[in-house]
């Protein structure tokens, strides 16, 4: 797993749900993950491939030089924040904020911990371990950006980007709208 902020995504935007559909059937060594697929719908032309850049901003310091290069070349991204992250990083979080025209800031969790509502531990991280937690996790993310200034978020990204069935069907439910991405 990285899960830095200079973590690069070639993701795709349209949600493919096939993984979804496969039974949640816990196995020997612990609950079925997920890790949802995307894909982003083809520009029409074939010389021009169209590409989405997602980053992970997930607990330590924002990497400036990526960060500079993105703000000075104009390249439109978004970016996956957790609330840890937004504590640390004020002055990330205002350029940001000052050049809302070309990032999308979206949720990645509270405090980083992986999405799955079951006991289990993912990359040697601990998972939230229960519905609440799970809750919690989803909540306390969007309620800091809130806070930051930013706009509710209406896409969450666990950390470790894998789920169970069971949390990704309550985080859909939840109030907050988020709809779970890889
Ligand atoms: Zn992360």
């Amino acid at each position: 797993m990285r899960c830095l902020f200079s973590f690069l995504c070639l993701t795709f935007l349209a949600f493919a749900a096939s993984a979804e559909n496969q039974p949640a059937r816990p196995t020997a060594q612990g609950p079925r993950l997920i890790e949802p697929r995307l894909h982003v719908a083809r520009s029409g032309v074939a010389t021009h491939p169209r590409v989405a850049l997602t980053f992970d901003a997930c607990m330590g310091e924002a990497d400036e030089r990526i960060l500079s290069v993105l703000v000075r070349e104009r390249i439109p991204a978004t970016i996956f924040v957790t609330a840890r992250w937004i504590r640390r990083n004020p002055q990330a979080v205002n350029i940001f904020l000052q050049n809302l025209d070309l990032f999308e800031l979206e949720n990645h969790g509270q405090n980083h911990v992986p999405a799955v509502d079951v006991p289990t531990s993912i990359y040697g991280i601990a998972a939230a371990g229960s519905p609440e937690a799970v809750r919690q996790e989803v909540a306390g993310g969007a309620e800091a950006m809130l806070a930051a200034g930013f706009a509710q978020p209406h896409w969450f990204r666990g950390s470790t980007a894998k789920y169970d069935l069971s949390a990704i069907r309550q985080i859909r439910a939840w109030d907050t709208g988020s709809l779970v991405i890889r």
